[in-house]
């Protein structure tokens, strides 16, 4: 008799090694001493097509490690440049590795990186390797962010690796498996266009076109549609963020996806009180990347990646600039609905009027003088328990309310869809910073997994109100301290 076996589910393509070999450097992981699962996403690897059971094995934790290539896999570790803080620098997967595309069963299309699995041409001075709490934190926030119904990459696992990375101190190595529908960025583009290989370009246009916008391959100028798309998808995904108070807290360029997902999670956070100036990240001194004024960096990392297509969107260069000028000058409006249109939604409002902005703002400013927590203050005005929020009692928003009152009286729609609205545009829970530390200290300096696990659980399914997320609903106690985050590199 034939022992059965089930196989992994592991279904490789490699469209993206079929590039140029200027856009990739083909290279195997480093396999590290005693690797160990320590947490893997049993819905999203179904949903890939992959056996857990499998997964969980030696062979499959083998494979997270980088210890074992499994069949179809084509390692490679990807060229991308990308402007840091405003300044341009040659990057590249310096810590990460493509092993492939997976297909799943519905025949979808998801690149499989690891994330931490040793040097690669692009390390420059860096070890290729990540410590286990930024990896755990990518895995928390960025599988929130999903369950926030916002596009993003995904984590399937995270493994430990039995080795150390040495950074300030000495912390436990772990490597991330990501899942994204493709990891190209606006870094990508700046790489190819930087080397000036206008057919090489035009390659990772057509190849990005026919992977993401296959809508538009046969318009009569799809460079300038290309263009329009990612600034259609960065436009949609920015107002989402700033709708639920997220942070990303490293817009370069090469953390902006083509895709419209969100990427790298690298010091990022979620607001509590409201305030445009917050900033948590320890590298951004400047704020360039602060809540505020992350839609205008968005159109800035724009305008540079409408420059990489200039070759391509017209062979008079004074055209080409004129076209990728109008298409950008576009974002901001486009931008600015999206988020409107989302603000309503918080607050009720099925249709549109011209005071809405002005209601909206009135709000806004209210929160940031009294130091609102900004989550908080949409679930009371869902719930109607108004006397829970530090605004209750002032007389700006005892009028305010009114104001909006009416507001919701003014349309057709019932009380009862107005609140159903509501409910469904305003998140109980978010990962409030207090609550990922305290997970994240548990499983680095303990060893204890099951306070990220409850988080996680919680965080799952963010817009239902029962009893098990209330005590992730408060707000961090006052502290002398700010808080910052790391970029774990
Ligand atoms: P990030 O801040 O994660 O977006 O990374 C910026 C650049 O630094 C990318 O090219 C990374 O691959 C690279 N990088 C970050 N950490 C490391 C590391 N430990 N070793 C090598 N390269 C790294
Ligand atoms: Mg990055």
């Amino acid at each position: 008799m034939t022992k059965e076996r089930i196989e992994t589910g592991w279904n490789f393509d490699n469209s993206y090694a079929r590039l140029p070999k200027s856009f990739f450097s083909s290279l195997n992981p480093t396999p590290v001493r005693s690797p160990k699962l320590v947490i893997l996403n049993d819905p999203l690897a179904t949903s890939l097509g992959l056996n857990i059971k499998n997964l969980q094995s030696d062979d499959g934790v083998a494979v997270f490690a980088g210890n074992q290539i499994p069949e179809g896999a084509s390692p490679l570790a990807q060229a991308y440049a990308g402007h840091q803080f405003g300044h341009i620098n040659m990057l590249g997967d310096g810590r990460a590795l493509l092993l492939g595309e997976q297909i799943t069963p519905q025949g979808e299309r998801f690149d499989i990186q690891l994330k931490g699995p040793g040097r690669t041409p692009y390390s420059r001075g860096g070890d290729g390797r990540a410590a286990l709490g930024p990896m755990l934190r990518e895995y928390i926030i960025s599988e929130a962010m999903h369950a926030l119904r916002i596009p993003t990459t995904r984590s399937l696992a995270v493994v430990t690796t039995g080795e150390s990375v040495i950074r300030e101190t000495e912390l436990p190595g772990a490597i991330l498996t990501r899942v994204a529908v493709s990891h190209l960025r606006v870094g990508t583009f700046q790489y190819a266009a930087g080397r000036g290989d206008v057919k090489e370009l035009r390659m990772l246009a057509d190849y990005t076109i026919k992977r993401h916008y296959p809508n538009i391959e046969a318009d009569e100028n799809r460079y300038l549609s290309l263009l329009q798309e990612v600034i259609k998808r960065q436009a949609a995904l920015i107002s989402k963020w700033m709708l639920v108070g997220f942070i990303h807290g490293v817009m370069n360029t090469d953390n902006m996806t083509i895709s419209g997902e969100t990427i790298d999670y690298g010091p990022c956070a979620f607001m509590d009180s409201y305030d445009p100036a917050t900033v948590f990240s320890s590298i951004d001194r400047e704020g360039r990347y602060a809540y505020g004024n992350q839609p205008y960096i968005g159109g800035w990392n724009l305008a540079r990646f409408a420059e990489t297509l200039l070759p391509l969107l017209h062979e008079d260069e004074e055209k080409a600039v004129e076209l990728a000028q109008d298409a950008i000058s576009t974002y901001n409006d486009l931008y600015f609905s999206n988020w409107l249109s989302g603000m309503r939604a918080k607050l009720g409002i099925f249709n549109s009027e011209g005071q809405d902005e002005s209601l909206i703002e009135g709000l806004l400013s209210m929160m940031k003088k009294h130091r609102a927590d900004y989550t908080n203050t949409f679930r009371v005005l869902t719930t109607g328990k108004i006397e829970d929020t530090v605004l209750f009692g002032t007389p700006e928003f005892t009028e305010w309310h009114e104001l909006w009152k009416a507001r919701l009286e003014r349309q057709e729609e019932s009380k009862a869809s107005s609140q159903q609205l509501m409910a469904n545009s305003n998140p109980v829970v978010i990962p409030r910073n207090h609550r990922v530390e305290e997970a994240l200290e548990a499983a680095v300096e303990q060893g204890d997994f099951s306070v990220m696990e409850r988080l996680l659980e919680v965080l799952s399914t963010p817009y239902t109100d029962s009893p098990k997320q209330a005590e992730y609903c408060t707000p961090p106690a006052p502290s002398t301290r700010p808080y910052r985050t790391f970029c774990g590199t």
